[in-house]
């Protein structure tokens, strides 16, 4: 059995009144990690132990690792996650619950992404937060599901950080026969290396990331992510921070669900910005969660 669940696909009246279309959601916000990189994170994880790899090595203080801290427990496979000074006591915690390993290193994530690199030996899986062909598949499952349901949607709305939920996705919609339905890409203002990229027609990198959609923070989407932009149906929405976190404020109460900027950025597409949505009847939003998120912290940022 996979490490991640089917999650339940919802209509959303909240979303479909505010957008004036139908908006319906693939909740993995549910997954037991808190986000849907079980999908792929567990797809490798499962790969690396069938061929007898008995460690697993991850970099991500955020809900890479923890889904690699989760597939870890689950397999019986001992985890080590690398992390800089600038992590969350949440995020430690959540990870360590899981019975990982947190290894605190450097000042940024490059420091702590180099030390984990070092400690791979020949028995060791090191897990990509979002750069490897066998999360891409793993996340796949996404769509899978929403056609085993029987649900036609004319896009997928989702959010880009280094592009390996919509690598995921775009492998989904191609093996289900799909490839011409748009992924409308929702990122911040201050991580929005994707639409750089699609605009320039080459990878761009930022010089720097800002703002709370931390989990979007890749200076750099994958050279997959780059190739999908180019080669599938692709528009690129740009959402203030501001407009991310009210849209996480508001899922909140209209579905009781609590999810970070990161993913508040697609649902604030279909909240704020519905005219880039106007050409379609119903929209697929894929909400992608966030463990770390809580109700104070949201309250904290909408007071700000
Ligand atoms: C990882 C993550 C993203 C971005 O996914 P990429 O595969 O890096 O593009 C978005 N939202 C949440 C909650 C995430 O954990």
């Amino acid at each position: 059995m996979a490490l991640h669940l089917e999650t339940p696909l919802i209509e959303s009246l909240p979303l479909s009144l505010a957008s004036g279309r139908s908006v319906w959601l693939k909740m993995d916000a549910l997954q037991p990690p808190g986000s849907f990189k079980i999908r792929g994170v567990g797809a490798a994880c499962e790969h690396h132990a069938r061929i007898g790899k008995r460690r697993f090595v991850s970099s991500s203080g955020g809900n890479a690792g923890m889904a690699v801290a989760y597939a870890g427990r689950r397999l019986s496979i001992p985890v080590s996650v690398y992390v800089p000074e600038t992590t969350t006591e949440r995020a430690k915690a959540l990870i360590r619950q899981e019975g990982a390993e947190v290894i605190v290193h450097g000042a940024g994530w490059d420091e702590a992404n180099a030390r984990a690199l070092a400690s791979v030996d020949a028995d060791t899986a090191f897990i990509h937060p979002f750069d490897d062909p066998l999360l891409w598949a793993g996340h796949a499952t996404v769509i899978d599901e929403v056609v085993k349901a029987g649900l036609a949607f004319d896009a997928v709305l989702l959010s880009v950080g280094g592009g390996g939920l919509l690598s995921g996705v775009a492998e989904g919609l191609k093996r289900n026969g799909l490839r011409d339905i748009p992924i409308i890409t929702a990122e911040t203002e201050g991580t929005a290396s994707f639409a750089a990229s699609v605009k320039a027609g080459r990878l761009v990198e930022l010089p720097a990331i800002s703002g709370v959609a931390t989990s979007l923070g890749a200076r750099k989407v994958s050279d997959r992510a780059f190739e999908i932009g180019q080669s599938h149906p692709v528009e690129c929405v740009v959402v203030s921070d501001r407009a991310a976190i009210e849209a996480c404020t508001r899922f909140l109460d209209d579905h009781r669900v609590a999810v970070e900027p990161a993913c508040g950025a697609a649902l604030a597409v279909a909240y704020a910005h519905a005219d880039q949505l106007q050409r379609f009847e119903r929209v697929l939003i894929i909400v992608c969660g966030g463990a770390t998120t809580t109700v104070a912290q949201l309250q904290a940022w909408q007071a700000t």
